[in-house]
């Protein structure tokens, strides 16, 4: 059976999400208070309705119990987006992402039950300036506070090595996940292939290894 996502607020963020998943072909309720967007949205979501999130018997109403995932996207009132999360939680839906202004904000979010919290300017910010500081690094994730999943250009005294040779797991305590090269993708690179110029390795592993690693190739 397909998932059926929510939306609510369809802000930026919210209506950016509220697009991506209808097109991937996912059935998406989406709401906002505000009927000028409501009805930006009434060709794109399976279901755009106006409503207000905080009010219980209107999310029962239309359907949320059955609702597998649910972003509460809901922008600077706090105070909506923390009753939101909270009736979501109440009403079973099983997964709640909310969107975090701030830290403090973060914290009660995590306290109330939201399941997965993100505050989208200060997640982007830390991806851009990874890509920033260095020129090798094509993209970032960060999977906690500490794991990274990190996409590099290899250096090129790297060229003309095999993994193997170049052992990062045990001199970086890091995995290397994939190899690409041009526009190909190796998901299971052979140990003893030989690295050539403009491959772009994709590695999982500590942040302090991984800059470790970094400097290394500098
Ligand atoms: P962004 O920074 O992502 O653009 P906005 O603050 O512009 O965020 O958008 C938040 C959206 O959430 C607005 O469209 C607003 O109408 C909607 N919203 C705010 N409170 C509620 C609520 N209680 N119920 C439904 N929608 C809400």
């Amino acid at each position: 059976m397909n998932k059926i996502y929510a939306v609510i607020g369809l802000g930026r963020f919210g209506g950016s999400i509220c697009k991506t998943l209808s097109k991937e072909g996912y059935e998406v309720l989406a709401i906002d208070q505000s009927e000028d967007i409501v009805n930006e949205y009434m060709n794109i979501a399976s279901h755009a309705v106006i409503a207000d999130a905080t009010d219980k018997k209107t999310l029962i109403a239309l359907g949320f119990r059955n609702v597998d995932h649910a972003i509460v996207a809901i922008g600077d009132d706090i105070q909506s987006s923390l009753l939101a999360t909270v009736i979501l939680k109440e009403i079973g839906v099983k997964k709640v992402t909310t969107k975090a202004i701030s830290d403090y904000h973060e914290v009660i979010l995590n306290r109330i039950g939201a399941d997965i919290v993100v505050q989208p300017e200060r997640d982007m910010g830390k991806r851009v300036a990874n890509k920033i500081i260095s020129s090798s690094v094509l993209d970032y994730i960060e999977l906690s506070d500490e794991y990274s999943v990190v996409e590099i250009v290899i250096g090129r005294e790297m060229v003309g090595q095999s993994l193997d040779d170049l052992d990062v797991r045990s001199n970086f305590g890091i995995n290397i996940l994939a190899i690409k090269r041009d526009k190909e993708i190796n998901i299971s690179p052979e140990p003893d292939k030989l690295l050539t110029e403009g491959d772009v390795m994709v590695l999982v592993g500590a942040d302090k290894d991984i800059k470790r690693f970094r400097n290394h190739m500098l």
